[in-house]
């Protein structure tokens, strides 16, 4: 199966690849739905929410300080470097991801769309200002604050990614819906394929008359409609195709 999708890649003219927490697992962060999800005793559906922001900013900020310095910790795996390579190569034209980690662009993607966010961003919760705080080199600062302040209006910041309840950003989800339209193969690697509106996207390719090709340690609520199933690690499975697409490509 694994020659026969190298193929199909290998001859599409447009390729994307659909991501999320489970891409990242072999980098060492959790996903939310694993059994190594839990944060103290809290389920993560509970802290990332307006709702939870509201109550208890502190306890809200204090989960997302202690995600950024496991993240800080993490490095792109091999699953990454693929699809960053399957890039390079011309194959895939953009990775849409749900994840917040950052871990497409430091392994060298350079077309990410981010549905959800991104947990390095930072942005006000009454005025406009928003940060990179990678850019700004200002990290150690966000994670020095107990209730990080605005620096223009003195409001509370609040992680730019995208809660439970909450609208996706209508720019990334109009590009990964355009992009899902056109696309003739989809890889989708480590979704369980619930959250919505994100989880349209294979579909999406699916009716328009592309490829399914999901990469999972499991089922998900995708594999229905998947043409092709590779059940195994995306750290594993993706560096093969790649591997395999150099070969028939020579
Ligand atoms: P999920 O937790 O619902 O599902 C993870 C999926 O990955 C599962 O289907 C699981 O079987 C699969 N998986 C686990 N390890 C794998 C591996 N090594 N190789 C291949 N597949 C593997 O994740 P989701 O569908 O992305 O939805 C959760 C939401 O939570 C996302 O929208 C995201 O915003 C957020 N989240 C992000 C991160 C991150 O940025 N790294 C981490 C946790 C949650």
């Amino acid at each position: 199966m694994l020659g026969e999708v190298s193929k199909i890649l290998a001859k599409s003219s447009m390729a994307i690849a659909f991501t999320g927490a489970g891409i990242s697992a072999e980098s060492g962060i959790p996903t939310f739905r694993g059994k190594d999800g839990l944060w103290r005793k809290y389920r993560a559906e509970e802290l990332a929410t307006p709702e939870a922001f509201k109550r208890d900013p502190k306890l809200v900020w204090e989960f997302y300080k202690w995600r950024i310095k496991k993240i800080l910790e993490a490095k792109p795996n091999p699953a990454h470097i693929a699809l960053a390579e399957l890039e390079k190569m011309g194959i895939i034209k953009a990775v849409i991801t749900q994840n917040v980690d950052d871990l497409h662009r430091e392994a060298g993607s350079k077309n990410v769309i981010e549905l959800h966010g991104n947990i390095f961003r930072v942005k006000c919760t009454s005025c406009s200002y928003r940060e990179y705080l990678k850019e700004s080199d200002r990290i150690g600062w966000l994670l020095s604050q107990e209730l990080p302040r605005c620096p223009k209006c003195g409001s509370l910041l609040r992680p730019d990614v995208v809660w439970f309840g909450e609208a996706l950003p209508e720019k990334e989800l109009t590009t990964a819906f355009s992009l899902a339209k056109k696309a003739d193969v989809v890889l989708v690697v480590g979704t369980s394929g619930v959250v919505y509106p994100a989880a349209y996207i294979p579909y999406i390719v699916k009716e328009s008359g592309g490829i399914v090709v999901e990469i999972n340690i499991e089922p998900s609520a995708i594999t229905p409609i998947a043409d092709f199933f590779l059940r195994g690690k995306a750290g594993e499975v993706l560096p093969k195709l790649v591997e395999e697409i150099r070969r028939i490509s020579k």
